[in-house]
C-alpha cells in the first residue's frame, strides 16, 4: 500500500494551495481529482467569469467611446468566438496548474477519492495511506429551491454557452445571480432576474443593495423581487416562472443560481464519524480540524467564506501548523470582496446595521458622477461609505458601488486589516484626479448615531 504524509481530496483552489504548501515544508503529498485540475475558480466560477464580464463591458465602452470622439465603433459579439477563446484560456491555466503541482513534487491522481478510515483513501479501487487528510473538495449548485429547477442552466453551463439566448430568467439574489444577470443584459440578452427578498445581496450593505438594484433597472433589467418563487416549468418558447403571488414570467432560457452546496456526497464520511451540518457543511474548528482525528477540511466545503482567496488562506494555514511548524490561523472576520456586475461593487469590513449593533457609529459618504461617465453623457453615480467606530475612531467597513469599485477597495483592504482610523485617512495624501481619492476627502459624517 502507499503511504503519504498527507492525501488532499480535490485539486480546487484550496487542495492545491495546501498540498503545494505542505510539500515546500517537506511533507510526501498526493493529490486526488475527479474532474479538472484548478477546480470551481480556475474551470467553472471566478476566472472564466471575469473573461466573460470583460466581453460584456466592452458595450459600455463602445457607448462611452462615442462621447470621447470615436466613431463607427458599433460591433457585434459573436459568443462562439469568445467561447474558444474561453476554452483556449482555460486549457492553458489548468496546464499552469498541472506544472505548478508537479513542480512542488506533489503526485496527482484522476479519480473519485472515497474515505475509507481515517487514515485511509480508496481511489479506483486501490487503497492509500496517509498521517493526515485533507478535504477540499467545494461546492456545487444547489438544484432543489424550488420544483423544476433541474431543467434550467446553472453558473457550470452558462460559462459553456456558445450562442447568446434572446432572453434569460435568472433565480437568485445573490452575487453569483446578479453577475451573471448584469453579464449576460450587457452581452445583449433580455434579463429577468427574480429572488425573494426585496433587494439583492443579503447581507452587503443596504445602501450598496438599493444602488445596485437601481443601477441594474436603469440598464434595463428587469427585476422581480420580494416574492418567493414556486415553479419553473418548460414552456413552448423556453421557460415559465411561477411565483407565489401567481405572476408568471417567461423567457427562452432560464439560469438556477439559487445557491450552492458543499459536495460531500459518496466521500464515506460515515466510515470516520463526520457528521455533516444542516446546510451539508463539514463542521471544523478554527484550524480546519474535523469531528474525526487526522481529517482537516478547508474551502467551499467547510461553507464558511466561499471565496478563493479564503480557500487559499485555509489550505496554507492547515499546512504551515501542521508540517511547517508554523501555527497559523485564517482570520474570517476581515474579508474584502467584489461583485463584478455593471457597475462593480467592492466590500470589506462591517456593513452600517452590523456596525450599530456594536456601538456607537460614524458614517461618512460620498455619491458622484465619475468625470468619464459624465463626460459621455452617462448618468451613473458611484457611492462610497465608510463606516467608523464613533469611539476610538477605527474604520470598521469601507463599501463602494462604481467602476473599478474591486480593484479599489483591495488596496483599502490593507488599510483596514492594519486596523486604520479615520484620521489616517483625512493624513493620507490624495491621488488626483481619481475616483479612489473620494475615500480621503470624506470631512464630516453623514450620520452620528450613539447606541
Ligand atoms: C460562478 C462562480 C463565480 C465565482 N466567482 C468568484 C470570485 O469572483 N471571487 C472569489 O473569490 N470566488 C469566486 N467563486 C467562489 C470560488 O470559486 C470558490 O470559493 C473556490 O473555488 C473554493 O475552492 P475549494 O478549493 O474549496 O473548492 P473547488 O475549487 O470547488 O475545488 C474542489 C475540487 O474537488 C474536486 N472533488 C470533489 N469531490 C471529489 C472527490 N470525491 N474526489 C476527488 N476530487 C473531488 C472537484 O472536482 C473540484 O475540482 C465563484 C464561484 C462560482 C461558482
Amino acid at each position: 500500500m502507499d503511504t503519504y504524509d498527507l492525501i488532499t481530496i480535490g485539486a480546487g483552489s484550496g487542495g492545491v494551495a495546501a498540498s503545494r504548501r505542505a510539500a515546500a515544508h517537506g511533507a510526501r503529498v498526493l493529490i486526488v481529482e475527479n474532474d479538472r485540475v484548478g477546480g470551481t475558480c480556475v474551470i467553472r466560477g471566478c476566472v472564466p467569469k471575469k473573461l466573460m464580464m470583460y466581453a460584456a463591458g466592452f458595450r459600455e465602452l463602445l457607448r462611452e467611446a462615442g462621447g470621447f470622439g470615436w466613431d463607427g465603433l458599433d460591433g457585434r459579439f459573436e459568443m462562439n468566438r469568445w467561447a474558444a477563446a474561453k476554452k483556449a484560456e482555460i486549457d492553458r491555466l489548468e496546464e499552469v496548474y498541472r506544472r505548478l503541482i508537479a513542480g512542488a513534487g506533489v503526485e496527482l491522481l484522476k479519480g473519485r477519492a472515497k474515505l475509507a478510515g481515517p487514515q485511509a483513501v480508496e481511489v479506483n479501487g486501490r487503497s492509500f495511506q496517509a498521517g493526515r487528510i485533507l478535504i477540499a473538495t467545494g461546492a456545487a449548485p444547489a438544484r432543489d429551491a424550488i420544483s423544476g429547477l433541474d431543467a434550467a442552466m446553472t453558473s457550470n453551463e452558462v460559462l459553456d454557452l456558445r450562442e447568446l439566448p434572446a432572453s434569460v430568467l435568472v433565480m437568485g439574489g445573490g452575487y453569483i445571480a446578479v453577475e451573471f444577470a448584469s453579464i449576460l443584459a450587457g452581452l445583449g440578452s433580455r434579463v429577468m432576474l427574480a429572488f425573494r427578498d426585496r433587494l439583492p445581496l443579503r447581507g452587503f450593505d443596504p445602501d450598496l443593495r438599493a444602488r445596485l438594484a437601481r443601477a441594474l433597472e436603469e440598464r434595463g433589467l428587469q427585476l422581480a423581487c420580494g416574492v418567493p418563487l414556486k415553479a419553473l416549468k418548460r414552456a413552448s418558447a423556453g421557460f415559465v416562472l411561477e411565483r407565489d403571488d401567481g405572476t408568471r414570467f417567461e423567457a427562452a432560457a432560464a439560469l438556477n443560481a439559487t445557491g450552492r452546496r458543499p459536495v460531500t456526497a459518496g466521500l464515506g464520511l460515515e466510515r470516520v464519524g463526520i457528521e455533516v451540518a444542516e446546510n451539508g457543511a463539514i463542521p471544523v474548528d478554527a484550524d480546519s480540524r474535523t469531528q474525526a482525528v487526522g481529517i482537516w477540511a478547508v474551502g467551499d466545503v467547510t461553507n464558511r467564506r466561499n471565496l478563493t482567496p479564503v480557500a487559499i488562506a485555509e489550505g496554507r494555514a492547515f499546512a504551515d501548523t501542521e508540517f511547517g511548524q508554523r501555527p497559523t490561523r485564517v482570520d474570517h472576520r476581515t474579508v474584502a470582496t467584489a461583485v463584478f456586475t455593471e457597475p462593480s461593487v467592492g466590500t470589506i469590513g462591517l456593513s452600517e446595521p452590523e456596525a450599530l449593533e456594536r456601538g456607537p457609529t460614524d458614517v461618512y459618504e460620498s455619491e458622484f458622477t465619475p468625470m468619464k461617465t459624465a463626460f459621455a453623457g452617462g448618468t451613473q453615480r458611484t457611492y462610497m461609505k465608510l463606516v467608523v467606530d464613533g469611539r476610538d475612531d477605527r474604520v470598521l467597513g469601507a463599501h463602494m458601488i462604481g467602476p473599478d469599485a474591486p480593484e479599489i477597495i483591495q488596496s483599502l483592504a490593507v488599510a483596514l486589516t492594519c486596523g486604520a482610523t479615520k484620521r489616517d485617512f483625512d493624513r493620507t495624501l490624495a491621488v488626483h484626479p481619481t475616483a479612489a481619492e473620494e475615500f480621503m476627502l470624506m470631512r464630516e459624517p453623514q450620520r452620528r448615531t450613539a447606541a
